[in-house]
């Protein structure tokens, strides 16, 4: 939508005394080179949005008078709202408009390509490092015998007899601009004016075929279970002249039974036996950079959480790598021997509250490991 700093005069490009014809032939020209299937500009559409804004007050003598006399707080003070522009449906406005086709021709319409989507799937430690994969995908492109025009080369094309070739057919209409005669397409020839009477064979005239392209996708460290990467213009061609589509990639991350992703940081387990806790060890811990020893001290607990620095996944498209929190398991025996049994019992006879008294660090480690 314009706002106040755009004038409507400069946004289309004519002197402050243009005629109607002027008015309407600047929209015209701007509304062509804007047309968001058309522009591989940015912005095309918000500036098409405003050049649309600008035509339909200065092409109403009431609301351009209002404009020239007040501005922008003159249109507002009298009620003025920009219609809204569906552009869905542009087409049909611009045949609306103009009574012909904005693109010329015999209703020959461009169309942006249709999109495509495919899917890889990636482990979790491929996803930490970032990897490329080979996405194989169908996509229309056009017909190479006919150049997408459908016809079989040689052939004659007819006129469409329904609409005389204009591809066109004539119906009056109530938009926000006002009453006009609206034209539709020609339901015979689906409105290119033409009737094929050899569809080219290789595209059973279609004027486009499939075909089986590979694509190396990309993956960027740190991606997410569920994200799309967007390849533009690898989509399906578009339709005379439109530009292509685009590639949606979906990126299944696969889970790892060795890790719980969080965000950023990793969750896993350190499995200790009940004499290794008390006695102390050191332990092979899996990481997403490979497996790292652990030491642990004498009396670890049961629940205590390291915490490894920098060793969770990294941040995408941002710099640094989350934290993996190793959870500490202790397996208590199931299956003793009489010897074993033996043993632990003399073991508990020697020990006495002190055996299992805490030390006052242990809850600050405990606490430090989540902060
Ligand atoms: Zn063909
Ligand atoms: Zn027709």
């Amino acid at each position: 939508m314009a706002t106040a700093r755009h004038d409507y005069y400069e946004l289309l490009g004519v002197s402050r005394d243009a005629s109607d014809a002027e008015i309407k032939k600047a929209f015209r020209r701007l509304a062509r080179q804007l047309h968001p299937d058309v522009s591989e500009e940015a912005d095309a559409e918000e500036r098409f949005r405003d050049v649309s804004e600008a035509y339909e007050v200065l092409s109403n003598s009431e609301t351009r008078q209002l404009y020239d006399r007040y501005g922008h707080a003159g249109l507002r003070g009298g009620g003025f709202r920009p219609t809204h522009v569906d552009l869905g449906n542009l087409g049909d406005l611009f045949s609306a408009f103009f009574g012909d086709d904005l693109f010329g021709g015999a209703a020959a319409r461009a169309a942006r390509g249709a999109d495509v989507a495919a899917e890889v799937e990636i482990e979790l430690v491929e996803a930490a490092k970032g990897a490329t994969r080979s996405v194989p995908y169908d996509v229309a492109v056009t017909c190479g015998v006919c150049t997408g025009s459908g016809v079989e080369p040689g052939t004659p094309v007819e006129t469409c007899e329904t609409c005389g070739g204009s591809g066109r057919v004539q119906q009056i209409s109530r938009s926000l601009f006002g009453e006009f005669v609206r034209q539709s397409a020609c339901p015979r020839c689906g409105g290119s004016g033409r009737f094929v009477t050899h569809p080219c064979e290789a595209c059973e005239g279609a004027g486009r075929t499939l075909d089986r392209r590979q694509l190396e996708v990309e993956i960027p460290p740190g991606i997410h279970d569920g994200q799309r990467i967007r390849l533009t213009g690898e989509g399906h061609a578009g339709a005379l002249g439109g530009r292509a589509g685009d590639v949606y990639v979906l990126v299944r991350v696969l889970p790892d039974s060795r890790f719980v992703r969080e965000g950023n940081d990793v969750f896993s387990t350190a499995d200790l036996t009940m004499t290794q806790a008390a006695l102390g060890a050191t332990v092979t811990v899996e990481t997403l950079d490979g497996p790292v020893e652990l030491e642990f001290g004498p009396g670890t607990q049961p629940g205590e959480i390291r915490v490894l620095r920098g060793k969770g996944m990294p941040v995408l498209q941002g710099f640094g790598r989350g934290d993996q929190r190793v959870l500490v398991g202790v397996a208590v025996p199931r299956h003793l021997t009489d010897e074993q049994r033996r043993l632990l019992d003399e073991f508990e006879r020697h020990s006495s509250e002190q055996t299992y008294r805490a030390d006052e660090s242990f809850f600050e480690k405990l606490k430090s490991a989540f902060r």
